[in-house]
């Protein structure tokens, strides 16, 4: 990504950072906090360059020709470490950031000071982001870190507080419809779809292209429950029952791989310290679990996702009588028998009641199937009370 084109993505984070560089008040330690893929690591590259360069052309810009630059842009600068998530966790190695700071300890090569960049910082574990925290209370003058993360309420509080947070902002439309059609190749219909449930999201635009014959899989089937209102209920019961045991096969996956990577672990540690030993492997099952509980709150805030979209195009052609306006175009004749069939204040009620169990199921935990099947039948239901959803509330204890 070039100079220009982090101008256009991020305009206010640029615009930020170039004022903290002019008054000289660039903390050591920076976190650039991402919505998800929208330019961070590009920014921090710029920056790290930046920083680096031997006659920059302006704040911000490197000359890009000095031999800081060349050494730079061939990933060659001796004073640039750049620390990666790996393997099966796609987490921090202790040993990278072991490796990284040991490396601050030697004197500038170039004398331009040094810079390293961590990304999804939200890796870090325990014990090396400790080890860490020392080096940033004690720093040594002309170092920088630039830590990005699209997690950072997962930073350690003690970390958050020694560095200065850039926050990201999300793509505006526009820009996030070039990229997408560049670079994810989908046009159309698809574009559109992907685009707008997206939201300015890059991370979420990627998910959704990859997963895009899921989704309207998911659509689909969504409204073919509803259309037949008088008997919607043991579908949305199967529906729901086969949405708990795909979730339930991918756990047991994630649980096998983990296991594994767990056994691998122990092996590889046989020579420590038992309590040593124990401390690292109970460290690694905390990060485990907290890695699939995340994947299991995008896959299920997917589904609520679908299904909010979905009531905003019934709503929407309820009150435009316009199908060219549809999001789900492929869904056109569909959509228009629910919206024949579900009056405007049913619609806006469906889409509150997503609002009151969207959160709590995601977040705290509450078994989907039974929230999707009272979701489902209350939609279908013609009488105002919201007994079906109430059981399922009731039921799953949210
Ligand atoms: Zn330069």
């Amino acid at each position: 990504m070039t100079y220009a084109e982090l101008k256009k993505y991020q305009p206010e984070a640029v615009e930020l950072l170039k004022k903290a560089v002019e008054a000289n008040r660039l903390s050591h330690a920076l976190i650039f906090a991402s919505p998800g893929e929208v330019g961070e690591a590009a920014l921090g590259m710029q920056l790290a360059q930046f920083l680096l360069c031997e006659s920059p052309k302006s704040s911000l810009e490197p000359c890009g020709e000095c031999k800081s630059c060349r050494l730079f842009l061939q990933s060659g600068h001796p004073d640039f470490h750049e620390v990666k998530p790996k393997g099966l966790l796609r987490a921090i190695k202790t040993d990278d950031m072991l490796t990284m700071i040991k490396s601050l300890q030697n004197t500038s090569h170039s004398g331009y000071g040094k810079v390293s960049i961590i990304h999804q910082a939200e890796t870090l574990r325990k014990e090396s982001a400790n080890r860490f925290l020392k080096t940033l209370e004690e720093p040594t003058s002309n170092t920088f870190f630039i830590l990005l993360t699209s997690r950072v309420e997962r930073l350690l509080p003690t970390i958050k507080s020694r560095c200065q947070i850039f926050r990201m902002k999300p793509f505006s439309d526009d820009v996030l419809r070039k990229k997408a059609e560049k670079e994810l190749k989908i046009k159309g219909e698809d574009l559109n779809l992907v685009c707008t449930l997206a939201s300015g999201r890059w991370r979420r635009a990627v998910q959704l292209s990859k997963d895009i014959k899921k989704y309207k899989n998911l659509v689909q089937q969504l409204t073919a429950i509803l259309s037949d209102r008088d008997n919607a209920t043991t579908p949305a019961v199967e529906f729901a029952q086969k949405i708990a045991k795909t979730k339930k096969a991918e756990r047991k996956k994630f649980e096998d791989e983990s296991k594994k990577e767990i056994s691998a672990k122990r092996k590889v540690l046989s020579d420590l310290d038992p309590t040593v030993r124990k401390e690292i492997i109970a460290e690694l099952e905390m990060q485990l679990k907290s890695e699939q509980g995340a994947l299991e709150r995008d896959e299920k805030a997917g589904i609520f996702e679908a299904m909010d979209a979905l009531w905003r195009d019934v709503l929407t052609y309820k009150s435009t009588a316009d199908e060219n306006l549809l999001l789900h175009k492929f869904l056109k004749s569909a959509i228009v028998r629910l919206a024949d069939k579900y009056s405007e204040n049913e619609v806006i009620r469906n889409l509150n009641n997503i609002n009151i169990v969207r959160g709590p199921t995601v977040y705290l935990n509450a078994r989907l199937d039974i929230i999707l099947q009272g979701l489902l039948a209350q939609a279908a239901s013609k009488s105002d009370e919201l007994a079906p959803l109430k059981a399922a509330i009731t039921a799953t204890g949210l």
